[in-house]
């Protein structure tokens, strides 16, 4: 069994649409797919389509803008209930904002002397929830960077960068809560991603899985060994699933489908914490 339980589609800073991930999971030899897209569920009528005959196990599910202490952090969510009404709500609240902050950035980038706009920006992302990797494909449009991942740092687009601007993000210990409140399983993405900017600490990690965090996302490409057996250790003794994952976004990132990949007897415990929704095989 391979399982993959964070993926991204063109709902938001995938280059995939949803049929194409879905293309790109069962080329990769995937047995199980996670479509987790940036505070939307807008990929999942597609994706669902597109399982049917393939025989791979589509797992729905998002991963969610949090902040705490001035710290971006994001979550992941399985399996939750995707017409639950709080929880609707507090997406349409992040994906509403990412407009506001969207025109916001590209502002200051044309401030700075990028030549892009917002129709263009507008252009890249389509109908995806709207973000930072849709402008940085703008600025490599512009020439202005070599690349996506060349638009993250402290000159564009990084946390704190010259040109970023903070989004509506919700607190971690209330997503927690409307995650499990929708049926839903939580799990910290990428806790110890350090290159992208400052992360929480232990003490958070703690205060999290007292709220109802299940798992912590360990096996990812930003994270060095040593960062991954320290969170394996913390996920032990906490009592939260370990899970691994690619992270992928399509082109916009380097990482392939599976490259890091979840133990089935944790996807299994996952399942058995979901009561929102189940998992749809094709
Ligand atoms: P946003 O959701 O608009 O705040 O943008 C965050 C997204 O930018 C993340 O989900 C990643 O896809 C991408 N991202 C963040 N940091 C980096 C980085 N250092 N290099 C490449 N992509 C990044
Ligand atoms: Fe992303
Ligand atoms: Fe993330
Ligand atoms: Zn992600």
């Amino acid at each position: 069994m391979r399982i993959d339980l964070h993926a991204h589609s063109n709902a938001s800073d995938g280059t995939d649409s949803p049929a194409e991930l879905v293309a790109a999971a069962v080329a990769a030899g995937l047995d199980v797919v996670a479509l987790t897209d940036h505070d939307t569920v807008a990929g999942y009528g597609e994706a669902a389509e597109a399982v049917r005959g393939t025989g791979l196990t589509l797992v729905p599910g998002a991963e969610l803008s949090c902040r705490t202490g001035g710290i971006s952090m994001h979550l992941l969510a399985y399996l939750f209930d995707p017409a639950e009404p709080e929880f609707a709500a507090e997406r349409e609240l992040v994906r509403t904002d990412r407009f506001r902050r969207g025109r916001a950035v590209v502002e200051k980038c044309v401030e700075l002397g990028a030549p892009i706009s917002w129709e263009q920006v507008e252009q890249i992302a389509g109908n995806g929830s709207v973000g930072r990797p849709h402008i940085a494909s703008a600025l490599v449009e512009a020439g202005v960077v070599p690349d996506v991942s060349a638009a993250f740092t402290a000159d564009w687009l990084a946390n704190g960068g010259r040109a970023d601007v903070p989004k509506h993000e919700t607190d971690p210990v209330t997503a927690v809560r409307l995650v499990r409140a929708a049926g839903g399983v939580p799990v910290f993405a990428h806790p110890g991603a350090v290159k992208r900017g400052r992360t929480v600490s232990e003490d958070t990690i703690r205060e999290l899985a007292g709220a109802g965090l299940g798992g912590l996302e360990v096996d990812h490409m930003d994270h060095d060994p040593e960062t991954r057996e320290r969170l394996r250790a913390l996920a032990g003794e906490l009592g939260l699933l370990a899970t691994g994952s690619s992270d992928y976004h399509g082109s916009r990132k380097t990482v392939r489908l599976g490259e890091h990949t979840t133990d089935p007897a944790v996807y299994e415990a996952l399942l058995a914490q979901a009561t929102g929704a189940a998992p749809i095989t094709g």
